[in-house]
């Protein structure tokens, strides 16, 4: 018995050849199993069929970077930013992610998974069906291994799709401030290979930024966790250009995420490699910053740019991908089908997915979002209301705000 979506409205799809979004008009979506068999232009009918009744239908989002695992909101430090603080001021005063990491070492594992749940519920009800989730706020080898074992269960039998990255190079804990290489050797002595060792992540983050982990750092960490498997995705050139978009072509890194601040010999080094440059300009609009990752020089140099929301409790608590189409169209002057593709299959790219996730065509699975839309460019454009109609995942309908 077929099924799948159909009476669609407009729909976008993924032109593997010339390597661009297209946009489909009309027809059903017809899924095999979990996946998307093929594309007819006839319109069926009966229960087996979700109606789309015409409106737009997108890939679900696949958003690449997100810390998802923490254990108390920050709004204190919000407030305090809107009244001219800074956050290096409230950093420095006992906040910022380090009031983060004394919360998640505190907190019992079963109570962080259930907030991890309830997290990963609504990220889905956005839109996003492909989620990559960082620890990072622990710091210690049991409390990193306890935020990735929470995301493992909130994820076990849940919709959503879960891909776990090992950040445990997101800061120098405190007691390390003065044996900073004590804590580097702990990292790639200890908890790398513990994480490895128990398959509780497939990549390995590092901060590699002035103030954080120089290059070196960055580098030994890096190697470290290739040699167990991890692949490597890197938080690079957000405030200040060190050389972190390079050191993430040399150590062949899927993605160098932020770059705010890179050079243009990064930006050179990342088009003449695969690199996908993840910019998270939610981050730059949630402190109130002015300075825009260059997002079109990028991509005017050759370079896969993807967005992602960068979800987290200090700068930036949001996981609305639409909102981050917003911000991607107005202050990084993408165009809408530009945004799209950014959010989709770029965002499969920047976590090595690409043949299997981000696109509605034949031999992708059949993650989709139907929208109270008309259109693609309205998405983006109807900023700060949620115009999801229904979220599909593997072929089923998980989600809808309205029948
Ligand atoms: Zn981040």
């Amino acid at each position: 018995m077929l099924k799948g979506i159909t009476n669609l409205g407009q729909w976008l799809t993924w032109n593997e050849k010339k390597q661009a979004m297209e946009i489909g008009e009309g027809g059903t979506l017809i899924f095999e199993a979990d996946q998307i068999a093929e594309y007819s232009n006839s319109v069926y009918s009966g229960n087996e069929w979700i109606d789309a009744q015409g409106r737009f239908v997108s890939p679900g989002f696949v958003d690449s970077h997100t810390h998802p695992a923490f254990a108390a909101t920050r709004e204190m430090e919000f407030e305090q930013r809107g009244q001219g603080k800074t956050y290096q001021e409230i950093a420095a005063a006992g906040g910022g992610i380090r009031s983060s990491v004394t919360a998640l070492r505190q907190i019992d594992e079963d109570k962080l998974t259930e907030l991890i749940r309830l997290r990963f519920d609504q990220i889905l009800a956005s839109g996003t069906t492909t989620l990559e989730a960082k620890s990072g706020y622990g710091l210690t080898l049991e409390s990193e291994l306890k935020s990735l074992r929470a995301i493992t269960k909130a994820a076990q039998g849940h919709s959503i799709d879960v891909h776990r990255t090992f950040l445990g190079a997101h800061e120098v804990p405190d007691e390390f401030r003065d044996g900073r290489e004590h804590y580097i050797q702990i990292l790639v002595d200890e908890m790398i290979p513990a994480v490895a060792n128990a398959k509780l992540a497939e990549y390995c983050d590092v901060f590699c930024e002035e103030g954080v982990y120089t290059i070196a750092e960055t580098r030994k960490i890096a190697r470290a966790a290739q040699s167990y498997g991890l692949k490597i995705k890197l938080h690079a050139d957000e405030f200040v250009s060190t050389g972190g978009a390079q050191l993430a072509v040399e150590i062949e890194a899927l993605s160098a995420d932020h770059l705010m601040a890179v050079s243009d010999a990064g930006i050179r080094a990342l088009a003449e490699s695969e690199v996908v440059a993840t910019l998270l300009p939610g981050t730059t609009f949630f402190l109130g910053q002015s300075q825009w990752a260059p997002a079109r020089k990028l991509m005017e140099a050759g370079v896969t740019v993807a967005l992602a929301s960068d979800f987290n409790p200090g700068s930036n608590m949001a996981f609305s991908m639409p909102f981050i189409m917003t911000l991607g169209v107005i202050y990084l002057h993408l165009t809408p089908l530009e945004v799209w593709q950014a959010v989709s299959i770029n965002g499969a790219k920047a976590l090595g997915l690409q043949s299997s996730v981000g696109a509605l065509r034949p031999g992708f699975r059949a993650d989709c979002v139907i929208w109270n839309c008309n259109n693609y460019r309205q998405v983006p454009y109807f900023y700060g209301v949620n115009q999801v109609h229904a979220v599909i995942k593997s072929g089923a309908r998980v989600s809808n705000q309205e029948e």
